[in-house]
């Protein structure tokens, strides 16, 4: 972890030399560059469904520190892939945590915000961490590729996220599902154990449900409700 941060002129600017250098590159080509690039000022996020990016980032740079956005409501599951990862990978987890504990968001805005208010859930308990974890950082890599949804499908390899004034980087950006299981077996990858019990997209429990054979992989993610991403990538 960095505690100061180039400034935003130069990180965009390294933005546009990664995106413009590595539309075609693999998946290791673009995490070296972002090591060379940032060195200690790059982090990686992971939500603990597959652990990919983890094991892929751990190749490149060991020790590298993984966020884990530590929401309150996840399944046990994935509480036990954090766990797993934690033990088995060279990383270094950091768990980051929202500001209120899940009572205390009860008592100030009434039980099950994520029913009534969805977004200002996620805001409180997934954007506002992973944005004040980001000052310490120049650059996060995310997991996002585009064959998970329409509103991936653009997805860019390196862009400058205006929002944090960082560098993000979607290394997988490129990755089909095949691309992904391939690499599962190849490395024998932990996965999360409800990706074979019909949970092929995992966010919170409460906002997470199975999905039927022929339904989009992210129709159980709130379902009824028009919202379709957490904020953090938009
Ligand atoms: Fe809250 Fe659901 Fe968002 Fe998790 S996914 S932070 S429970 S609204």
């Amino acid at each position: 972890m960095i505690t100061t941060v180039r400034s935003a002129v130069d990180l965009s600017a390294a933005a546009a030399r990664g995106a413009a250098e590595l539309e075609g590159a693999t998946a290791e080509q673009i995490l070296t560059w972002a090591v060379e690039e940032f060195g200690d000022g790059l982090a990686v996020t992971a939500s603990m469904q597959d652990t990919v990016l983890a094991h892929l980032a751990a190749r490149v740079k060991p020790g590298i520190e993984v966020l884990f956005l530590e929401t309150g409501y996840h399944f046990v599951e994935t509480i036990g892939t954090a766990d797993a990862v934690e033990a088995v990978y060279d990383v270094k987890l950091r768990r980051l945590l929202p500001l209120q504990t899940v009572a205390e968001q009860d008592a100030q805005y009434g039980p099950e915000l994520f029913s009534r208010n969805p977004d200002l859930c996620c805001a409180l308990r997934k954007v506002a961490p992973l944005n004040a974890a980001m000052d310490q950082y120049d650059a996060w890599a995310t997991g996002l590729r585009r064959a998970e949804s329409a509103s991936r499908a653009n997805t860019p390899v390196v862009s400058f996220d205006e929002r944090r004034g960082r560098v993000k980087i979607a290394p997988l950006a490129t990755w089909s599902d095949e691309d992904v299981d391939r690499y599962v077996l190849e490395y024998h990858v932990l996965v999360n154990p409800l990706l074979s019990a019909e949970y092929p997209s995992i966010g919170c429990e409460p906002c997470t449900r199975r999905v039927a054979p022929g339904e989009d992989a992210r129709a159980g993610r709130w379902a009824g409700l028009s919202k379709t991403e957490c904020g953090l990538h938009t």
